[in-house]
């Protein structure tokens, strides 16, 4: 799967920067490179009711949830208290 740690970029759907997405789709395009298409957390759960959606969305979105709490925690704590 993939590595630990947010996955931050720039939602596929939305086109916002993000700091958190999951994988929505794999992009097979026969010849060359595919592709990965990644969606911030609200545009993946919104994806994962389309028919379009693969079956291990849930997983991806799960997955970004989880790192999103991991991370957030840790980053977006209570700013340095004044001295
Ligand atoms: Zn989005």
């Amino acid at each position: 799967m993939q590595a630990e740690g947010p996955n931050s970029g720039t939602c596929c759907r939305c086109d916002l920067p993000v700091r958190h997405r999951a994988l929505i789709a794999i992009i097979e395009t026969g010849s060359g490179p595919g592709g990965s298409a990644y969606a911030c957390l609200p545009c993946a759960r919104d994806y994962a009711k389309t028919s379009l959606a693969p079956d291990w969305i849930g997983e991806t979105i799960a997955h970004a949830e989880a790192m999103r709490l991991a991370w957030d925690e840790e980053d977006d704590g209570d700013p340095a208290p004044p001295p």
